[in-house]
């Protein structure tokens, strides 16, 4: 049989929109993992319901597509069950600090140990651009032709004072610098979050990637300490004017996992025998 892989290949590229920060995330995540040198059963991407979700097809590697709000609780599941496997989330804004916040608080304050990538386009994309948790106070859309009411989750800070132990910010429009960001957290053992401002092009005209270039500043040109949380957090508390990009805070100490008595020895519980009893006997009781 002749297989085309050109017009495969061609046929199974994302269906972003052109523009759209996504591109510059996937190639960030796809260069951090290529430095890695991760083979594909290393790791697992689960991921979250919207735009960002459509890259569960676009990397090769053991995936699983979750229900909205419910990458993170999987991904904890995940990680119990195989301790062995590099566990990531790839995730937006609405759906893991809106949907999905409650699980994403008490993930770090247990620091469990996967890297949880936020698509922070500051707009619900999938679903045509509906205000988002992190939409800025007045922010009109057709959700809020009014303008919103509610001011913006702050989630860095709340990385920072509930537990996270590595809190990052990039850029899509910087792949090199986002891409070395996330080989970082992506090797951290810890609870890792990276924020990433990401332009929705099609949606949000008010922040866009002039926005941020106005904006944005690197850390490491601006001697910060990421073993501070004082200072960490007095840099993301005040994001209107200057926006930082980088490794804000990190702060390892003992994961979830590395607490949890069962793990500590036999290795992964998936690869364990379940040693079930003959329980036939009492399947025939029932005959
Ligand atoms: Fe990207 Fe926005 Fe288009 Fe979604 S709607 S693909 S976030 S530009």
């Amino acid at each position: 049989m002749n297989v085309d892989f050109a017009q495969q290949s061609a046929s199974r590229s994302p269906t972003w929109c052109p523009g759209c920060g996504n591109y510059g995330i996937w190639a960030s995540l796809k260069g951090a993992l290529a430095k890695l040198a991760w083979t594909p059963d290393q790791y697992m991407i689960v991921y979250g319901v919207g735009c960002s979700g459509n890259m569960a097809d676009f990397i090769k590697c053991h995936g699983f597509h979750s229900l909205h709000g419910r990458a993170v609780p999987n991904a904890e599941g995940i990680k119990l069950a195989n301790h062995d496997l590099n566990v990531v989330c790839m995730v937006g804004d609405g759906d893991c600090y809106g949907e999905g916040g409650n699980h994403l608080i008490h993930a770090m304050r247990g620091n469990t140990d996967i890297t949880v990538m936020v698509h922070d386009n500051r707009v619900y994309g999938l679903t045509t651009g509906q205000a988002a948790p992190t939409s800025p106070h007045g922010y009109k859309s057709k959700s809020t032709p009014g303008g919103l009411i509610e001011y913006p989750v702050n989630a860095l800070a709340l990385a920072i004072t509930q537990g996270a132990t590595f809190v990052a910010q990039g850029f899509a429009g910087d792949v090199p610098h986002l891409g070395a960001i996330m080989q970082e957290a992506l090797a951290f053992k810890g609870f890792a979050i990276v924020n990433v401002l990401q332009p929705c092009v099609t949606f949000n005209k008010i922040i866009t990637y002039q926005f941020y270039r106005e904006r944005i500043y690197k850390l490491e040109d601006d001697k910060h300490d990421p073993t501070s949380a004082e200072e960490a957090l007095k840099r993301v508390l005040h994001q209107d004017e200057r926006i930082p990009l980088g490794i804000l805070y990190k702060a390892p100490r003992p994961t979830y996992q590395d607490q949890v008595a069962v793990l500590a020895k036999g290795g992964p519980l998936a690869k364990r025998s379940l040693n079930v009893p003959d329980l036939s006997h009492m399947f025939a009781s029932y005959q």
